[in-house]
């Protein structure tokens, strides 16, 4: 989780506009009536609508063992005093930042041009300060942002670990709708070399497959031979955090050892501790406005690739778009996880060829909300994340099995992964949900499984 950064402005064209309207000139402009008054882009009226978005068949099979939450979103309407609406999009339960009750009566009344900079507003509420002001100014969102400097950005299809055969089929899918990129979880409870031949059988060469790790390789002495073995396809083209990253000896020594690039996430290390020691070979940057831009100003002067990681529906990937415009670095897929969902929050699908999609030129963000899907999917906005019981089992060719309980805990799997609690990276690894039948087994299980596991059964 990335905290918001209120006060932390850096220089950016976007930055300068609004301290410009909201500062010394305010008066001026106003006196000399040359210029729409900034009462133009008062905030008049704030609405928010939790939506529960399914997902596809194959996400769905996947995301319910371990982030079912990922489903719940809030939509965020924000209208000025012109009379122009701009909506933007938060995910409740995996978020940098969810927009909360104090931040919306902040923001009301007040410029929506001298409060769109400031991230401790929550992801939804931000975005739809931008898009209100570009639809009130009649530009892009990415002409607030900073120059353009690309036509065209890249974008990643995402999924969560999955079966080899779930994963080859994503693939395939994402290929077909014009992706070149697919990024996923390295997990010990699935077979990784298994996934990635399956994977790699089913895309050309230049087809990028990218796996997140979590720190679950542990050490570089253990990771460095899966990783080489992985290596030898040629898709294979980054790999995430494969153990901590504040073992910058052990990631310098991986980052020397393979061909393939490591990606981190920004700010850990200090990415001055980055450039230094050449611990990966990018970033992956999340956030809000002001941290992107900040981020984005870094990797330009050190020349260090990133993928922004924006998470949501299309409206977050569309905001998304916005960024890859302006930030000359954001060179590697970006990840915005929108193919999960059965139904799209746009009512026109963002558009891939040859794994880029064009930044929008339309004012704000470029598309529109469906109101049909917002209207058909509008729920009561949970109190707390739902926590579903899941019964997780791992089995390997030789007849072991593990079975893992959902503890109320994010990444309860990852946890204990990270503990040394699985089996490490073995060939012939599946894992799948138990569906709860009702039986006394399933609960005896489960209940067992929660108290003392993973337990070998
Ligand atoms: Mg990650």
């Amino acid at each position: 989780m990335i905290t918001g950064r209120r006060g932390f402005l850096s220089a950016t064209g976007g930055m300068a506009l609004a301290t410009a309207f909201s500062r010394s000139s305010r008066a001026a402009l106003r006196a000399s009536g040359s210029v729409a008054s900034e009462s133009h882009f008062e905030v008049t009226s704030i609405q928010r609508t939790t939506v529960k978005l399914e997902f596809r068949e194959v996400p769905r099979r996947n995301m319910d063992r371990e982030i079912p939450h990922w489903r719940y979103a809030e939509i965020v309407d924000v209208t000025l005093k012109c009379g122009v609406t701009g909506s933007g999009e938060t995910l409740l339960f995996y978020t940098w930042g969810v927009p909360s009750d104090e931040a919306v009566q902040r923001v009301m009344g007040r410029s929506a041009l001298e409060m769109m900079w400031d991230d401790s507003l929550g992801a939804g509420l931000q975005m739809a300060l931008f898009d209100a002001v570009g639809r009130a100014a009649d530009v892009p969102v990415h002409s607030l942002l900073g120059h353009q400097v690309h036509s065209r950005t890249p974008l990643s299809w995402w999924n969560i670990d999955t079966s080899a055969a779930d994963m080859a089929s994503e693939c395939r899918e994402a290929l077909r709708l014009g992706y070149m990129s697919y990024k996923t979880k390295g997990r010990p409870w699935f077979d990784v070399f298994h996934q990635v031949n399956e994977a790699c059988a089913v895309v050309p060469e230049n087809f990028r497959i990218d796996m997140d790790f979590n720190d679950t390789l542990l050490d570089a002495e253990r990771g460095l031979p899966i990783l080489q073995q992985l290596a030898q396809h040629p898709q294979v083209d980054i790999f995430e955090t494969p153990i901590p990253q504040r073992d910058v000896d052990g990631n310098r020594e991986i980052t020397a050892a393979t061909r393939v690039n490591v990606a981190m996430h920004y700010g850990n290390p200090s990415p001055s501790t980055v450039v230094a020691t050449h611990c990966c070979d990018g970033f992956v940057v999340g956030g809000g406005a002001t941290r992107l831009v900040s981020a984005g100003r870094f990797c330009k002067e050190t020349e260090m690739p990133f993928w922004l990681q924006l998470v949501g529906s299309g409206l977050t990937a569309a905001f998304s778009l916005h960024f890859g415009g302006v930030l000359e670095q954001a060179l590697w897929p970006a990840v915005n996880c929108h193919q999960l969902f059965e139904e799209n929050t746009l009512t026109h699908p963002i558009l891939l060829s040859d794994g880029h999609a064009d930044v929008p030129d339309a004012p704000g963000l470029g598309y529109e909300v469906n109101r049909d899907v917002v209207e058909k999917n509008r729920i009561e906005k949970p109190a707390t994340r739902p926590e579903p019981q899941r019964l997780i089992e791992t089995t390997w060719p030789d007849g072991r099995r593990m079975l893992t309980a959902s503890n109320g805990t994010i990444n309860f799997m990852l946890k204990a992964a990270n503990n040394g609690l699985y089996p490490y990276f073995e060939s012939g690894a599946d894992t799948r949900l138990v569906p709860d039948d009702g039986s006394q087994e399933w609960k005896a299980n489960y209940r067992r499984a929660r108290e003392n596991g993973p337990i070998s059964v």
